[in-house]
């Protein structure tokens, strides 16, 4: 058969046999892949594509990075397998890899299957170090798809799933679609300061446990906060002795040009989940680095969780050798340079330019085009024009990650500049046919 019948078939059977997430399962995207390399995929029929999605912005070290499959294989001959009370080699490591990106307060590693089971492990911390109850969040946001991680989740994902108790939401800094009739930044941080310690003290500040916010919202929109923003929120959490949580699962381990996206904000939290790009995804791993005082609480008493698969060697390999080759080869600083040299640029000359492009913001790999059918009322461009654009991206060689009204430009970190350059003219090229219609 020719390789378009055999991605066919391939289509074929997934959609008779695979239940797919957050999906109607008749309404499926036909879309297969065969292989990849780097920050490129390729189909059966030999179709290939520049990956601006890093699949669901995890594969920052690119796909098949001969370093990270070798360990993976190499650790599979060893051993594959062990139970998360033996202490092992490769775990050790793993987590020693880790903590060195870590700042000083930072001493342990709770190990998870991914980044959902790394935020209810987080929110159990905090709730069993504070003795408290409540974990506050943000409606924009997603922390995953368990029982406490789903209703700490703001967006609509949350409400069809509201089976945990103890949230509270408040808004974030957006200044593009302030909730605080904020005109600069300055406002926009001090409001939402303003707001969320208002939330705070009518919730009761003795009844909350934690405050889970992601570093840099991802799946919401990309909203890098104001300068102050989270040293704001740190001072506010001291102040009321609650726990600070970084969810750092999809900003974290290069994505915003930093190992870790808080560095860019001059603070420390107490808890920081991660997953996604800690190993890219090669073998699933997540976790949560625990700060001392943290860690210590659980020194006599136990801490009641776990997990079969907490610290799966293979996935420990995948992280010791993910992080070696970001170092050696100087990832973090490579995605820093192209969105800095390319992918910005490339943004704000769309934004100046095209009519549909109502704003853009990022840092790093970890960027967001804003479509909008009018610019002065800002009325997000409609669902069909979304699926327009992305039909438009595929058909030009580009996978692009489309979220509600915008482009998210999410590629491996490892993209290089010309990679990334071909990329953005393949997403100019339809965003300025877009706007012409
Ligand atoms: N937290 C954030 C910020 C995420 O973006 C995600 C996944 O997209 C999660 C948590 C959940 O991670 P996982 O799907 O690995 O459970």
């Amino acid at each position: 058969s020719t390789g378009a019948e055999l991605d066919a078939a391939v289509i074929a059977a997934d959609h008779s046999r695979v239940f797919h997430s957050w999906s109607a399962q008749a309404h499926l995207p036909a879309f297969s892949v065969a292989g990849g390399q780097g920050a490129t995929l390729w189909n059966h029929a030999g179709d290939r594509w520049v990956d601006f999605s890093s699949q669901l912005i995890n594969v920052n070290i690119g796909y098949q990075h001969p370093k990270v499959v070798a360990a993976i294989k190499e650790q599979a001959d060893i051993l594959t397998t062990i139970a998360p009370s033996t202490a092992n080699l490769t775990r050790a490591e793993a987590a020693g890899k880790i903590l060195s990106h870590a700042p000083a307060p930072f001493e342990k590693v709770f190990f998870t299957n991914a980044g959902a089971d790394a935020n209810e492990n987080a929110m159990r911390l905090a709730r069993l170090y504070t003795g408290r109850d409540k974990i506050i969040s943000r409606y924009r946001s997603y922390h995953g798809n368990t029982g406490a991680a789903v209703v700490a989740t703001g967006d609509w994902r949350r409400i069809p799933n509201e089976f945990a108790r103890g949230h509270v939401h408040v808004f974030g800094p957006y200044l593009y679609r302030s909730e605080f009739w904020a005109t600069t930044p300055e406002e926009e941080c001090a409001r939402a300061l303003h707001h969320l310690e208002r939330v705070i003290q009518a919730e009761g500040s003795e009844t909350i446990a934690g405050i889970l916010l992601e570093t840099v919202p991802g799946t919401a929109g990309i909203m890098v906060p104001p300068p102050g923003y989270l040293a704001g929120v740190r001072e506010i959490a001291d102040r009321y002795g609650i726990v600070m949580i970084c969810d750092e699962v999809m900003a974290g381990f290069g994505r915003t040009g930093s190992w870790f996206a808080f560095e860019q904000h001059d603070v420390v939290p107490d808890l920081i989940t991660f997953a996604k790009g800690v190993n890219s995804g090669y073998v699933p791993a997540g976790g949560v680095l625990i700060s001392s005082p943290i860690a210590h609480a659980f020194d006599e008493r136990v801490f009641p969780g776990g997990l079969t698969y907490s610290g799966h060697p293979l996935a420990m390999a995948a992280i010791i050798a993910t992080i070696t080759a970001m170092e050696d080869e100087h990832i973090v600083e490579n995605a820093a340079d192209v969105g800095a040299t390319v992918i910005g640029p490339a943004l704000t000359a769309l934004a100046d330019t095209n009519p549909i492009v109502g704003d853009v913001r990022g840092t790093g790999v970890f960027w967001a085009a804003e479509l909008v059918a009018d610019q002065a009322t800002k009325e997000p461009l409609p669902a069909s024009r979304m699926a327009a654009i992305k039909s438009a991206c595929l058909a030009g060689g580009l996978i692009p990650t489309i979220a509600d009204n915008r482009v998210h430009v999410v590629p491996p970190c490892v993209i290089t500049p010309e990679e990334a350059t071909h990329g953005m003219q393949i997403l100019a090229d339809v965003l300025n046919e877009e706007a012409g219609r």
